[in-house]
């Protein structure tokens, strides 16, 4: 259940930088080549097992397997630590467990080299050298240190992009914090929604940038110059990573303001109610927009900055009758999707359909904190007070 979370002194917190370009990187990059023969050849080797025996092949017999041959005939695997084959064939694990879980679909499996992307350091391979420069693998490379690192370093990971740039990400714990925000008193429930991308029960709205639709003439316009390129040509590597160019731009447009966004409502309210999303039934319903909006990355972003300044921000199970609801009276009506005006036909309510929503959605935060029991005031279900709660 809920835990109220009053003092944050110190959080987890990740550091990313990009390397300095040099030649040096090549060896970084093949690094990642072998990761990817790794991962590939775990896969491989599961379906194998599970094939024969058709139960999974135990995590421990297939680390001994891959250490076995990574210290014989696969000697050139060494270019990874044995910590970094491990965080491998953990993530792998991971995998196979959410896909038992039936929480993902598809099982992990082959990757293509070059969509493969990173390695994981764990306490050794890497050394920091001063400011600005680190030592990886036992080779030197430098970077732009735009802020100093905090905390205790976990791992480091190594990641490449689709424009071949190679950024390190340290992830540091017990990184202090140097803010905690004072109490504001204000809280608030927050509707998302397509039209406004959040309302506010403060009745405020908040429109998104929609970056993709922006970019959407030059995102096609370089499409369609790769589409006609010769296959394995290095013209069209060339216009692949145009088009790459163009997601990345995307990406960061919209990290940028959705950290932003975060921050202040963060600063703003003590309590921040979301409800959660069906994010399926969305994007078919919609498409492409609900993507661009990303929801669910404003929430990990909303949910993490809670965490560092100290504040509540509680997830409600996703639940219809928010928008059904009158928020003064509790009668119930229909709301075809079109009809932007809650008009209540028992106290004669009118307000703002999404605003009505998101007053409905605070008080039932409200009352999933103060950890009411099924005694309802509106007739509310009880699946309301046994919402997932997220103490961040
Ligand atoms: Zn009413």
């Amino acid at each position: 259940m809920f835990v109220r979370t009053l003092f944050l002194a110190s959080v987890r917190q990740s550091f990313q930088f990009k390397l300095f370009g040099c030649k040096r990187l090549r060896h970084l990059h093949r690094t990642i080549d072998v990761s990817a023969e790794i991962w590939n050849h775990a896969v491989a080797l599961h379906r194998r097992y599970y094939r024969l025996f058709k139960k999974t092949l135990p995590k421990a017999r297939l680390q001994a397997h891959l250490a076995k041959l990574r210290n014989g005939k696969r000697s050139h695997w060494k270019a990874l630590g044995s910590q970094s084959v491990q965080a491998i064939t953990d993530r792998l694990y991971l995998g196979w467990e959410a896909f038992f879980a039936g929480d993902i679909k598809r099982p992990p499996t082959f990757r293509k080299r070059r969509k493969y992307r990173s390695f994981t350091l764990k306490q050794t391979g890497h050394k920091i050298l001063g400011h600005g420069r680190i030592r990886i693998l036992g080779r030197n490379y430098r970077f732009n240190q735009s802020r100093p690192l905090s905390g205790v370093i976990k791992t480091v990971t190594v990641r490449r992009d689709a424009l071949h740039d190679i950024h390190i990400t340290f992830s540091c714990d017990q990184v202090q914090q140097p803010e905690q925000a004072s109490k504001t008193g204000l809280s608030a429930g927050a509707d998302f929604g397509l039209k406004d991308f959040l309302t506010l029960s403060t009745g405020e709205r908040i429109a998104a940038p929609q970056p993709l639709k922006a970019q959407l003439r030059r995102l096609r316009k370089s499409q369609r110059r790769l589409s006609r390129k010769q296959p394995g040509s290095k013209a069209r590597s060339r216009a692949r990573l145009d088009v790459a160019r163009v997601h990345r731009k995307v990406a960061n447009v919209r990290n940028d303001w959705q950290w932003k966004q975060a921050r202040m409502l963060l600063l703003t309210f003590d309590l921040l109610v979301f409800e959660t999303l069906n994010l399926r039934g969305m994007q078919q319903l919609w498409g492409r927009k609900v993507g661009d909006l990303g929801f669910a990355d404003f929430l990990s972003k909303a949910g993490w900055m809670a965490r560092k300044l100290g504040r509540d921000l509680l997830k409600i199970d996703r639940w219809e009758a928010s928008t059904k609801t009158c928020r003064v009276c509790g009668h119930r009506r229909e709301m075809p999707l079109n009809m932007r005006i809650f008009v209540c036909e028992c106290c004669g309510h009118v307000e703002h359909r999404d605003v009505n929503a998101s007053h409905n959605i605070l008080e039932a935060g409200r009352r999933l904190r103060s950890g009411a029991s099924s005694k309802t005031t509106h007739g509310w279900p009880d699946a309301l007070v046994t919402a997932e709660s997220h103490a961040l």
